[in-house]
């Protein structure tokens, strides 16, 4: 059954809207220094041609903020029209302040109120930063992030909590604080004139129950759009399982409007990756659908080599690879499933149910591969090239279910490829 969303309030964010009924955007962060627009422009264009919606950019110096509107030409100029989104902390009113180029340049702020001054400042830095704001007729995320909690709200919850009868947890405070902290961060933001559909809120946390149980909160007392992401969720593995056990819980009850995955990467790893994650949550979800599914099975003792798992990842970088060229092309191709299969056991039963599958020879089998599309089966591959052949009718088999009519030539390298198979 399909998952119903929330109720929230569309804002729109340079060409993307968020929230109402537009599906969960996906959104990343440069890691580069922004005041190093060249480094910038290129790593945003890199996150956008992986499939980022939105990006965001530090802007936490005078040397950053110099630089936003060059960054922005730049993508222009390489037609890349991704909003781009301005990380603020400190001294944000200033920068704001002084670089109207760079305000005009952003597609929306991000303000994170537990770092926007202390005391008196406090405020009035945070309303400084919304009047441009109004002015620019920008949209604001309200980011809390626990880790940098507005402490003198959370002493005042404290307080409260103390006169109880019945006191809360510390933990239940701190959630609650988390929350109030946007809640009241928006109705501020909306008594200096910001209109109610400029504004997201997301409240971080590192912890999945956390995270939850903050969020469901949050959804339960607010209509708008709400952006989420697991902060600090950390490297490789850990990091993506953590990200996708809070984030599954959340959008199957129709929480989100838009998500980040924050993934450190390895040392010189990709920061695309935390894009290819987000979108695969996303499709595992059947929320939305981005890239054509391998299904492969895990292989077992009846596998006779690494082959299958060979086939299965290169016919699974290659679909990745020609998406940016076959999404215009083949309008439908991105819910399409690839069956992979290590032996006849389940190979075939899985082959039937996918677009097109294969089952390789298992341990004592032919060595013989049969494929399937549609449910029948239509060739036995054979020979040493059988991730060839199977290559060119994976791409036959999207030309002809996806592509128009008499489209044959000129398509992805491989497609019309001689099929060398007997059956
Ligand atoms: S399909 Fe065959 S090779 Fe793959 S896990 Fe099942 S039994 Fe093992």
């Amino acid at each position: 059954m399909p998952v119903s969303k929330r109720h929230s309030v569309a804002v729109r964010v340079g060409n993307v809207t968020i929230g109402g009924d537009a599906p969960v955007a996906v959104q990343s962060m440069t890691n580069t220094d922004t005041a190093d627009a060249q480094a910038t422009a290129q790593q945003v264009a890199e996150l956008a041609r992986a499939g980022s919606e939105l990006v965001r950019i530090t802007v936490n110096s005078a040397e950053a903020a110099a630089q936003v509107a060059p960054v922005r030409e730049q993508l222009d100029k390489m037609g890349v029209n991704v909003p781009l989104i301005g990380d603020f902390h400190f001294n944000g009113h200033k920068l704001l302040d002084e670089f109207p180029d760079c305000a005009a340049a952003l597609s929306k702020y991000r303000i994170n109120p537990g770092n926007v001054g202390r005391g008196k400042k406090r405020d009035e830095q945070f309303a400084r930063m919304i009047e441009i704001a109004c002015k620019q007729d920008k949209p604001v995320r309200i980011g809390v992030n626990w880790g940098s909690l507005d402490q003198a709200l959370l002493a005042r919850l404290m307080d409260e909590n103390a006169a109880r009868a019945e006191p809360l947890d510390a933990t239940e405070i701190m959630r609650n604080a988390v929350v109030t902290s946007a809640l009241e961060s928006a109705a501020q933001a909306e008594s200096v004139g910001l209109p109610h559909n400029h504004i997201i809120l997301s409240c971080k946390m590192s912890g999945v129950q956390d995270l939850i149980h903050v969020y469901r909160d949050l959804a339960s007392r607010c209509d708008y759009p709400l952006h989420l992401g697991l902060t600090e969720a950390g490297m490789g593995t850990k990091g993506v399982v953590a990200s996708t056990a809070a984030l599954a819980v959340l959008m199957q009850e129709g929480i989100g409007d838009t998500i980040r995955i924050s993934l450190t990467p390895e040392p010189g790893g990709a920061r695309t990756q935390e894009v290819q994650v987000a979108q695969e949550i996303l499709q595992s979800l059947e929320l939305r659908s981005f890239t054509p599914a391998v299904i492969a099975c895990p292989g077992c003792g009846r596998t006779s080599s690494t082959y299958f798992q060979q086939l299965a990842r290169d016919i699974q970088t290659y679909l990745r690879q020609m998406m940016p060229q076959w999404r215009s092309r083949y309008p439908g191709v991105e819910e399409m499933n690839v069956a992979v299969m290590g032996c006849v056991v389940n190979g075939p039963g899985e082959s039937k149910h996918a677009n097109i599958g294969i089952s390789l020879p298992g341990t004592g089998e032919r060595p013989v591969a049969p494929v399937y599309e549609d449910g029948i089966k239509t060739v036995t591959l054979k020979g040493n090239d059988i991730a060839e052949q199977f290559q060119g009718l994976v791409n036959n088999y999207i030309e002809r279910r996806y592509g128009a009519e008499g489209d044959v030539e000129d398509t992805a390298a491989g497609v019309g490829a001689e099929v060398r198979a007997s059956s």
